[in-house]
């Protein structure tokens, strides 16, 4: 599970290095390259930054992804920068009048409008700038309700299992599809604002047949609006939250199937650029939060491990209700203590942080052969939604250190 780069650094730092979080960029280079390759060649990738925004990251993706979704006019610049001339799309509700000035400033190339309001402000804010074509896709939030989508009740059934609905019910994202209807007017030919197609991101956690029938869903619809009302729209995007499994790491999102889906899917729609946008499944593997046990007792006949950090920096367990996934690398120290080397051996134990809440669990009774203080242990699946959504200030701890390893 754990790369053998990775590994090798793992047990090379030492106490004071850790916690660490250590990326294996060639590992991540590889798993972006058979994504793509999964996929059929028309198909456009873009990597949704705020899964994992590190420039390291997003460079490493650059030569696998035809670019890049941003959620705000912080990732604007701060992707543009990382990775210049890279396709931008530029999504997320509450986009402010100054940020959509300085997307069109810095030519972003896609604007997902995400209500009434926001296409006002952006039309007002390219003619302001005297910019004439700004390439819009309307974000469509589409019911579950399978009556209201054609009569197939195909989006209901695909989003049962979903882990984390975006769409489909009363929701702060896009448009209702009447909405959708209303904006059509400030879209015709003549004003700044170019109608290139419909952007919908529904759901997370899905898995490959319930991504491909979402995906199907999502393109008809946007079909028939532009058959209905004569748009020609050229381009659908789908959305990104392809499933990974925390509690099975080496259970990966179904490319291959994926991809057949929506050759399928193209086929039925020439003429049609479809693009997906996902970040967790891209890089959530590839990063590893490498620590070190600094105390095991007992509590009420329970084991506890303390490790140096905690969800501080990798807030995920905590977000996510779940066990991170781990590995114990047994670490040989030296043991100078006067004492015995404290250890729980065979035993459940849980794994938690140094912050002083109860909250600050990283794994709950997780059994193991053995671990040990000293003991280094590497969290996998860290490398998306971990250190960049946790709570770095609380408690004042030293920051962890950061690898990128590349061969
Ligand atoms: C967060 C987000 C994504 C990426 O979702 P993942 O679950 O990381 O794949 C894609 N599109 C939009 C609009 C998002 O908000």
């Amino acid at each position: 599970m754990i790369t053998s780069a990775v590994r090798t650094l793992a047990t090379e730092l030492t106490g004071d290095d850790l916690p660490a979080y250590v990326y294996d960029l060639t590992a991540l280079r590889a798993h972006a390259r058979a994504v793509r390759d999964a996929l059929p060649p028309g198909l456009e990738l873009y990597y949704a930054a705020k899964a994992n925004p590190a420039p390291a990251v997003l460079r490493a993706l650059a030569p696998h992804v035809t670019g890049y979704e941003v959620a705000s006019g912080g990732e604007v610049d701060h992707v543009r920068a990382a990775v210049p001339g890279a396709p931008l799309a530029f999504g997320g509700p509450g986009k402010t009048e100054g940020e959509l000035r300085r997307a069109l400033t810095l030519g972003v190339e896609r604007f997902h409008v995400e209500s009434e309001q926001e296409l006002r402000l952006l039309a007002g804010a390219a003619e302001d700038a005297g910019i004439d074509t700004v390439d819009v896709l309307l974000r469509v939030n589409l019911p579950l309700d399978g009556e209201r989508v054609d009569g197939e009740g195909v989006l209901g059934a695909a989003l049962g299992g979903a882990a984390l609905a975006m769409g489909g019910r009363p929701s702060p994202f896009g448009l209702d599809p009447e909405a959708v209807e209303r904006c059509l007017p400030r879209l015709s030919p003549g004003g700044p604002l170019r109608l290139r197609g419909i952007h919908a991101h529904l759901a997370s956690g899905l898995d490959a047949p319930a991504q491909v029938a979402v995906a199907a869903a999502i393109t008809d619809w946007a079909r028939k609006l532009s058959e209905r009302h004569g748009l020609g729209l050229t381009e659908v995007n789908v959305g990104g939250g392809m499933g990974v499994d925390y509690a099975h790491p080496d259970r990966r999102f179904d490319w291959a199937a994926y991809g057949q889906g929506m050759a399928d899917l193209a086929l039925r729609h020439p003429g049609l650029t479809l693009r997906i946008e996902p970040g967790r499944a891209l890089t959530v593997y590839c990063g590893w939060y490498v620590t070190e046990v600094l105390d095991i007792k007992h509590s009420g006949g329970e084991a506890f491990a303390v490790v140096r950090g905690g969800t501080h920096h990798i807030r995920t367990p905590a977000t996510k209700q779940h066990d991170q996934p781990f590995q114990v690398l047994p670490t040989d120290t030296v043991w100078t203590r006067p004492w015995a080397r404290p250890a729980v051996r065979d035993e459940p134990v849980t794994l938690v942080g140094q912050l002083c809440t109860p909250k600050d669990v990283l794994a709950g009774r997780i059994p193991v052969a053995e671990l040990r203080v000293g003991d280094r242990v590497a969290f996998a699946m860290a490398g998306a939604y971990a250190w960049n959504i946790s709570h770095h200030e609380f408690l004042m701890h030293p920051r962890p250190g950061f690898h990128y390893l590349e061969e």
